[in-house]
């Protein structure tokens, strides 16, 4: 691949995919991109603990520099140049700190941009209780959820229209004239589609996780009672899914009951639905029941910001944005402009960002070792100003926390 202003590193080896799985080497290259604000604290700190835990386990990242945000316009006159899509395709793997998206039009969200381009079909969040740090609920070590929620369709596939515009006025005119639907004349207008193969393929990705990881259940989330034909078809479409091409893993929530009394046979994964808003107390009241969720777009985004709430927010929650053979992984939390370069954010999340691409990786043992690292060094009170704000302790910054936590490393 030839790059305009970028260079891939001459060490290292390039991860690659067969048949639907990757091939790691033991020295990938692996690009990332600092991104925005706060990402030039937090993603450093991230790059000081992958380094000691690939150590750890007796590998190398080698560490590819892309740009993207206000670092690629100062060097390319664009946010989002080719160089650095390139560079994820051919390297299948970002580790990537946010990006402001400027509020105002004309100007897309870079990461969905990102996202739509690459094609990452899935955002996976996993929300899991790190000992230590504040929880606003009375029991955070039972939340232990994946949530797969589709990336491309549903109403952010973009698809709408001013109230008054021609477009408006012009489907407004054809609900009305061809399908006898009467939508008042002062509206706007958004499309929701929800398609059999984009629901097929992140249920299939959330199965394959629990059957990977050893999970317990999938549950599909909609709100299907309302809106039959798209939250209710994924539900349908997620159970086809499940029954055509894991039927050998799984059993459905009626079949535990029905076939065997309620009791989960071992190496089987229970397929449930619940309606989205039942399913927002049911995180809270019923919490340990639940595992990996697949959801559509907007149920999606509610549901992994109200799970990681529950496990102390924004600074130590982690996502990435996956497709076939391709992932990118970055913070749910965004720039927060007003504390970039100051060294003071939480890179928690980002760090755990990381964890997860050694996870996607097959790394497991080192995903396992920045977890345990990460939980030692709050306990020990050692905390940044977000999580000393709660609860107090040795107050750090974002450096001193992510050098707490590579000492960490060391001493398991
Ligand atoms: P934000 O950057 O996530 O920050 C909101 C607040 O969350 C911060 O003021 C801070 O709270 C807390 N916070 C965020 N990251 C933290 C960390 N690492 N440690 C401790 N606390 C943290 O959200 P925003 O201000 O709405 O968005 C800023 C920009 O980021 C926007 O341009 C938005 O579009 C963009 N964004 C990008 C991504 C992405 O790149 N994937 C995601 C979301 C948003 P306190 O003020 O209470 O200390």
């Amino acid at each position: 691949m030839a790059y305009e202003k970028i260079k891939p590193p001459e060490e290292g080896e390039k991860i690659g995919y067969e048949e639907g799985k990757l091939i790691v080497p033991d020295n990938p290259i692996i690009p990332y991109i600092e991104g925005d604000g706060i990402g030039k604290d937090v993603v450093p700190a991230a790059l000081m603990v992958l380094n000691a835990t690939a150590e750890k386990i007796g590998k190398e990242i080698v560490w590819f520099r892309i740009y993207a945000g206000e670092d690629a316009n100062k060097l390319y006159g664009n946010y989002l140049p080719d160089d650095t899509l390139n560079a994820i395709k051919e390297f299948r793997i970002a580790l990537k700190g946010p990006l402001t998206t400027p509020v105002g039009g004309g100007f897309r969200s870079l990461n969905v941009t990102i996202r739509q381009i690459l094609d990452l079909y899935a955002n996976v969040r996993p929300v899991y209780y790190l000992k230590g740090v504040p929880s606003p609920v009375k029991k955070p070590e039972n939340v232990n959820l994946v949530i797969f929620r589709e990336n491309t369709e549903d109403v952010y596939a973009g698809i709408e229209w001013r109230m008054g515009s021609n477009e408006a006025l012009k489907l407004i005119r054809f609900l009305r004239d061809e399908l006898g639907v009467n939508i008042r004349e002062d509206s706007g207008i958004g499309i929701k589609p929800i398609s059999e193969f984009a629901t097929k393929r992140l249920v299939r990705l959330a199965i394959r996780y629990a059957i990977q990881n050893g999970r317990k259940s999938v549950t599909l989330v909609h709100k299907g009672n309302i809106m039959k034909y798209t939250e209710g078809a994924f539900r349908d479409w997620g159970y086809e899914v499940a029954k055509q091409e894991f039927a050998d893993y799984t059993i459905t929530e009626d079949e535990l009951w029905s076939k065997y009394d309620g009791r989960q046979p071992e190496g089987k994964i229970v397929i449930k639905d619940r309606i989205a808003d039942n399913m927002f107390q049911q995180i809270q009241t019923r919490t340990a029941e639940y595992d990996v969720l697949a959801l559509p777009n907007l149920n999606g985004d509610y549901m992994s910001d109200a799970a990681a709430a529950m496990v102390g927010g924004l600074g130590v929650a982690p996502g990435s944005n996956i497709g076939d053979g391709i992932g990118v992984f970055e913070p749910v939390h965004g720039s927060a402009p007003k504390y970039s370069g100051q060294n003071k954010v939480n890179p928690t999340a980002e760090i755990l960002s990381g964890a997860l691409m050694l996870e996607f990786l097959g790394w497991k043992e080192g995903s396992e070792i920045i977890k345990k690292a990460v939980e030692m060094t709050i306990q020990s009170g050692i905390v940044t100003y977000d999580i000393h704000r709660h609860i107090g302790g040795n107050l750090v910054g974002t450096k001193e926390f992510a050098m707490a936590v590579v000492e960490n490393i060391q001493s398991l």
